[in-house]
């Protein structure tokens, strides 16, 4: 048993806040600077010393990058956000800064690491690996030049988001080619005093204009207006971006971009990411042709001269289907879902699945009193895990997605875990898109807090490879897909459980569509490995042979769609990420009874296996000491052409 206790945060009050940010952050970084200066003056004589130091001044700097990161979108009062921010920026350039220092190198690279056992030798070969990355090994006038271009990154990254947010398209119709959109988004555009109506490429009007409008050349057009934001004036930015990413890998001596972002996660190299990207090509080709065969057979009863299904005609012809054949109305679907028992029912699935109790702490300060203590301690021996804040409802100022955010990152011995989840949910009834996000995101929670008990922060948690880190959560939301669980808690006003029928509907008219869909990201995918790795003459060229290689529908004219494409710069190279993690949550997932998705036995070895190591091991350990032998396709495959 250990004695921690849970991190103890200020009254609400803002004043309070910014006296204990300002004063515990300065603290943290004061610790971590000088930290730093004695591993340097008096380095420890063992390797084993010189990583708890370098311990100590990583949970001294992750402790103000979390709380900071945090209070910065949740804070009601405006000061301490911005407050937050100033600190978050400090400890980030102290990072940057220590990771470019020579003489703490010195300290790493010089280590004798013979005496270390697995997990410190693993941590070691981490840190070294991260100094090298930096270019802190490099000469001098290539030091210099090798900050130019992060510098310069960051700066044409920001504009050429400038130009995509700044880039909004407009189309003008008539009236009459609204027919098929709901009524309160007719109602919200009216026509001009010329009688145009305009309508914007944002999603608020553009998804429901690309999934309801009758008119396929007005839907035609708002597609073409969508690809061509940010064309041509991002181009150059696009060029740069790849150039200076290229120059970069080749400094720190990498063959190319693609191969410097992959070597930390768990694909490992450029050429397994082109790989990746054709095996799930050719994977899911039969169930991406079947499924756009239905659309075509639908289109040709409204045009019945119709060739080919457009892109700009996919959603529409998606949505048609769903409601003449799959009878899904999402009217009835949310009555069964009213907030408080959704809560209720969360809590409930996944205390019982990975064997947790949660006990709400009415007497612990929240930042804002619409928010939800816990703390979270494990069923078999009541042992303290830590404690979890849930922040579910919009209001002012606050985050606009959802996401887990890091409070405390958990280090045995020295700090529990907790997290926060923060949404952006209706206190009354919910979609059930809105049930599968909060069990994704409750997912990234319960990592964090079952794998924040590790030696070192470095392996804490949800510090896994990137491209893993999603397959938890991923997997959790197959639980807000089971007719079963469902039944345990979505209940409607008259306390009738949501029938398994309308649960198989919901699932069917979920999946269809899902192989064309993995077509078009692996079109995305390879726009983002193959930009990165030719940094082409002419991107359009390039963007409409990618297009007709990967996506199921042909190239629109004119477009360019890498230029509003956002992910190239947050990305890079690894857009593939999301499906990569998709493939290994089917798979884990498989491992699972499906008629008893409660199954203890695998629930327990799931916890302990893959989410208690955090990330002390690679992934691909964690997932084939769970499954018994390395990860396949197999599962994914079998869902697709399902
Ligand atoms: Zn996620």
């Amino acid at each position: 048993m250990s004695d921690l206790t849970p991190l103890s945060l200020p009254a609400p009050e803002g004043q309070a806040y910014l006296a204990w940010l300002t004063d515990s952050c300065a603290a943290a970084l004061d610790a971590a600077r000088s930290g730093a200066d004695r591993l340097k003056t008096e380095t420890p004589s063992s390797a084993q010393a010189v990583l708890e130091a370098w311990n100590d001044i990583d949970i001294a700097l992750g402790s103000v990058a979390a709380r900071c990161e945090l209070f910065s979108e949740v804070h009601p009062d405006l000061a301490v956000r911005e407050q937050a921010d100033a600190l978050a920026q400090q400890a980030r350039s102290l990072a940057t800064q220590l990771g470019l220092d020579t003489e703490l190198y010195a300290v790493f690279s010089g280590l004798d690491a013979s005496d270390l056992d697995a997990e410190a030798s693993r941590l070691l070969e981490h840190v070294v690996r991260s100094f090298r990355r930096s270019g802190v090994a490099t000469d001098e006038q290539t030091r210099a030049r090798i900050t130019e271009i992060r510098d310069r990154l960051t700066v044409v990254g920001q504009q050429f988001a400038k130009t995509i947010r700044e880039g909004t398209r407009t189309i003008r119709v008539r009236p009459e080619q609204l027919d098929g959109l709901p009524q309160d988004w007719i109602d919200a555009h009216p026509a001009d005093d010329e009688g145009w109506v305009s309508v914007t490429t944002d999603y608020p009007d553009a998804l429901p204009f690309r999934t309801f409008a009758h008119d396929a050349q007005a839907r035609r057009d708002l597609s073409i207006a969508s690809l061509t934001i940010g064309y041509p004036d991002n181009v150059p930015a696009l060029h740069e971006i790849f150039g200076l990413r290229a120059e970069l890998a080749q400094l720190l001596g990498y063959a190319s971009w693609p191969d410097y972002d992959a070597e930390v996660k768990m694909i490992g190299s450029g050429d397994a990411i082109a790989a990746f990207i054709d095996k799930i090509a050719d994977a899911a080709d039969a169930p991406a042709h079947r499924d756009v065969a239905v659309l075509l057979e639908r289109l040709r009863r409204d045009h019945p001269e119709a060739e080919r299904v457009e892109s700009s005609d996919a959603a529409y012809y998606a949505e048609v289907h769903r409601r003449e054949e799959l009878d899904v109305d999402a009217q009835v679907v949310r009555t069964y879902f009213d907030f408080a028992k959704v809560r209720a029912g969360l809590l409930k699935v996944t205390g019982r699945l990975f064997g947790l109790t949660y006990t709400p702490r009415a007497d612990a300060p929240v930042w804002h009193e619409a928010v939800t203590a816990y703390d979270v301690t494990r069923m078999a021996d009541g042992e303290l895990l830590g404690r979890i804040y849930l922040d579910l409802h919009p209001r002012e100022g606050k985050f606009k997605h959802a996401a887990q955010f890091t409070l405390v990152g958990g280090v045995s011995q020295v700090q529990l875990p907790e997290g926060a989840l923060v949404c952006n949910l209706p206190t009354g009834l919910m979609e059930h898109d809105d049930v599968v996000t909060l069990f994704h995101e409750f997912g990234h929670l319960v990592h964090h807090l079952v794998g924040g008990h590790q030696r070192w922060a470095e392996f804490s948690g949800v510090a896994t490879e990137w491209d893993f880190v999603e397959a938890p959560s991923q997997m959790l939301e197959e639980w807000a897909w089971d007719a079963d669980v469902l039944r345990s808690f979505a209940t409607n006003a008259a306390g009738e459980p949501i029938p398994a029928a309308l649960v198989a509907r919901m699932r069917e008219a979920e999946d269809f569509g899902k192989g064309y869909f993995a077509r078009t990201q692996m079109f995305y995918a390879a726009l983002s490995y193959y930009l990165h790795l030719e940094n082409p003459d002419d991107v359009v060229a390039r963007t409409a042979e990618l297009q007709a290689r990967y996506s199921l529908f042909p190239y629109l004219p004119g477009t360019c769609m890498p230029t509003s494409f956002g992910h190239l710069d947050g990305y890079g190279s690894g857009y593939y990420t999301y499906m990569w993690s998709l493939v290994i949550a089917k798979d884990l997932f498989s491992a699972f009874n499906a008629d008893d998705l409660f199954d203890e036995r695998v629930a327990t070895r799931y916890r302990d296996t893959v989410l208690a190591p955090g990330g002390s091991r690679d992934a691909a350990d964690l997932v084939a000491t769970f499954l018994g032998r390395p990860f396949s396709f197999d599962a994914y495959a079998a869902w697709l052409a399902r």
